[in-house]
C-alpha cells in the first residue's frame, strides 16, 4: 500500500513558500497530490485552468508530485484516492488556530485521516499568495515570490 499525501490549496497563485513545503515533504511519502480545492464561495484571481496548468508546469520534473483537483471535502477527496495524510504548512500562529481545528474536523470527516504539519522554513514565512495576488493586482513585480519555471509569466508590465 502506497503512502500518499495531499497537499490542498487554492495555490492562487503557486508560490516559492509552497514548493518549499513540498519538496521538504517529498521523502516523507511515495507520492504527493497538490489539489487544488475548488469553493463556489470563494472568489480567485485565477482561473482553475491556469492554476492547474501551472502546478503541472512547476512540477513537470517530479515523479512523486501529482496535480489534481476536487470540490467538496478535502477529506472526501483524500479517502477517494486512498491518501491518509493531508499536507499542511504552518507559518505562524495564526495559520496554527485555523489549521488546527480544520485537522481535527477533518481527522472525523475523513475516518481518522491524519493531518502532518511543517513549520516554513524563515525564509518563506511572510510569503502567501494574498500578498502576491496584491502585489500583482498593484501593478508590482511578483517574480521573487512565484517559482522559477512561472517567473517570465509574472513579470510585471
Ligand atoms: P488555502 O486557500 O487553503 O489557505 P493556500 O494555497 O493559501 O491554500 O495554502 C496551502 C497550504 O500551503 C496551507 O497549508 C498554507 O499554510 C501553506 N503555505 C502557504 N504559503 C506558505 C509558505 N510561505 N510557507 C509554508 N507553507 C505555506
Amino acid at each position: 500500500m502506497s503512502n500518499i499525501a495531499i497537499f490542498p490549496g487554492s495555490f492562487d497563485p503557486i508560490t516559492i513558500g509552497h514548493v518549499d513545503l513540498i519538496k521538504r515533504a517529498l521523502p516523507l511519502y511515495d507520492k504527493i497530490i497538490v489539489a487544488i480545492g475548488v469553493n463556489s464561495q470563494k472568489k480567485y484571481l485565477f482561473s482553475l485552468e491556469e492554476r492547474l496548468e501551472w502546478l503541472r508546469k512547476v512540477f513537470a520534473d517530479e515523479p512523486k508530485v501529482e496535480v489534481g483537483h476536487f470540490s467538496g471535502l478535502t477529506a472526501h477527496y483524500a479517502r477517494q484516492i486512498g491518501a491518509r495524510y493531508l499536507l499542511r504548512g504552518l507559518r505562524n500562529a495564526s495559520d496554527f488556530d485555523y489549521e488546527k481545528t480544520i485537522s481535527q474536523l477533518n481527522n472525523i470527516v475523513g475516518e481518522g485521516i491524519e493531518t502532518i504539519f511543517l513549520i516554513s522554513q524563515p525564509a518563506y514565512s511572510h510569503i502567501s499568495s494574498t500578498i502576491v495576488r496584491e502585489i500583482i493586482i498593484g501593478g508590482g513585480d511578483a517574480t521573487p515570490f512565484v517559482p522559477e519555471a512561472l517567473r517570465e509569466r509574472f513579470k510585471s508590465t
